[in-house]
């Protein structure tokens, strides 16, 4: 019995001591180990690569059909449209404040820290910036009903997952017995697709170290050194929102220990650190709010999902400091509308951006066009965005688990004793 919680402890302290290793190892083999087929081709894009993308897209391949049965067992043992209406308008709510408080935060620490003023825009590495249209407001909207639910499964389409799923949930529920092998059958693939994410999750300490070293082999530090000021404050506004706003606003909600949240989620952090992909941290963060924080699938299994598709705190953030650090990087003045505008706009960019790498780069031009930067600004930004990425990734889904923590003890839907039990770490 005691083997097998030393063994638990064990792998959330791996997955962070990978993290430190794969960070130096791929600073190693940036500076000192000279180019070449063995460096390039056997290590960095042969073994990294081949290890660290297999083990992402084995969580990837978890994605949908968790979110699927989960969200059916979900809503369907909520049953009540009612309930799960007023858990729906309460989450978003929450989404919504933590996104606009996050924005806001982002403009105000930007503000402080200037980082564009005194730039030198020659010195910065410039990738090509190409800026896709973002979706319009109403096509994101109209977007969530899908015409075919087999395509939004096969794409990956969350919304749209989502909206059929919780339809499907509350159908189920409707019919009670008459349905109880389909029921059955969901809820026992939903063990099963629990059951696959622990046993992923064994390698996650080598995925870990091979995704963070490729990442660091391939960037070294050169590019940042010019840019230092705005990732110091795009990485200081993260901060304070990961560890101080969510903290706050758990503590006055829920009454509960926020180190003991941040010791218990901080594998999960780790993960999407390494792999910058909310959807993919999805079946770790249920796992672990559920296992160790006693909060209840009920709730996770809806609001996680949704909050990985729809709610962006982190990537709002980037998207506050950028619209500071290129204004003042080309010389022009915001005025208090504009501010106002940036607020709004990516809040809304924040729904759009999809849980993968990069999209808040793509998102991030409606924000620029909104208040008439110029989005060949992006370009600036784009060759440092990795580790940011990665940053505002782990920010991304900690917001979510605030949230669905603090939605979880409002509807009285929380073990309070197991989220106090330091011995599930
Ligand atoms: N990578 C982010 C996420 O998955 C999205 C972004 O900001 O690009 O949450």
């Amino acid at each position: 019995m005691e083997k097998k919680e030393k063994k638990k402890i064990g792998l959330t302290t791996m997955i962070f001591i990978s993290l430190i290793l794969g960070a130096f190892a791929g600073i190693v083999l940036h500076y000192w180990v000279p180019e070449g087929y063995v460096r390039d081709t056997v290590i960095v894009n042969g073994i990294f690569y081949v290890v660290g993308n297999g083990f992402l897209r084995a969580m990837q391949m978890l994605v949908v059909p968790l979110v699927f049965c989960s969200l059916i067992c979900g809503s369907m043992a909520i049953g009540d449209t009612k309930t799960l209406g007023k858990v729906g308008v309460k989450t978003m709510g929450f989404y919504f404040v933590t996104t606009a408080c996050a924005i806001s935060l982002a403009l105000g620490v930007a503000n402080l820290i200037n980082p564009g003023i005194g730039l030198d825009i020659s010195s910065v590495e410039t990738v090509e910036a190409t800026a896709a249209e973002a979706a319009s407001f109403a096509d994101t909207l109209l977007d969530i009903i899908p015409k075919n639910p087999i395509q939004g499964l096969a794409e990956g389409n969350m919304l749209q997952i989502i909206f059929f799923a919780i339809f499907i949930g509350i159908l189920l529920a409707k019919r009670g017995e008459r349905a109880a092998s389909v029921s059955q059958f969901f809820s026992q693939f939903n063990d099963l697709m629990m059951d696959m994410t622990m046993a992923v999750m064994k390698v996650a300490p080598i995925g870990v170290f091979c995704l963070i070293a490729k990442t660091f082999a391939g960037i070294g530090f050169d590019a940042f050194l010019p840019m230092l000021k705005y990732m110091g404050a795009v990485f200081l506004a993260l901060f304070l929102q990961g560890m101080g706003v969510y903290q706050i606003m758990l503590k006055i909600f829920t009454g509960l220990n926020p180190i003991k949240f941040i010791r218990k989620f901080l594998p999960v952090m780790g993960f999407a650190f390494s792999t910058a992909t909310s959807n993919a941290t999805i079946p770790l963060s249920i796992e672990t709010l559920d296992k160790k924080m006693g909060v209840s699938k009920k709730i996770s299994s809806f609001t996680i999902p949704l909050g990985a598709t729809i709610n962006m705190d982190g990537t709002a953030i980037m998207q506050g400091v950028a619209v500071v650090f290129v204004a003042q990087a080309y010389g022009i003045m915001l005025t208090p509308v504009d501010y106002l505008t940036v607020i709004a706009t990516a809040t809304i960019a924040s729904i759009g951006t999809a849980g993968v790498p990069s999209v808040g780069l793509i998102t991030l031009s409606m924000v620029f066009n909104s208040v008439g930067l110029p989005v060949e600004g992006i370009a600036l930004i784009m060759g440092i965005d990795r580790i940011l990425d990665m940053t505002r990734t782990a920010v991304n889904i900690t917001g979510d688990a605030v949230c669905t923590t603090i939605v979880a003890h409002q509807n009285k839907e929380m073990d309070r004793d197991v989220f106090n039990d330091m011995a599930r770490v």
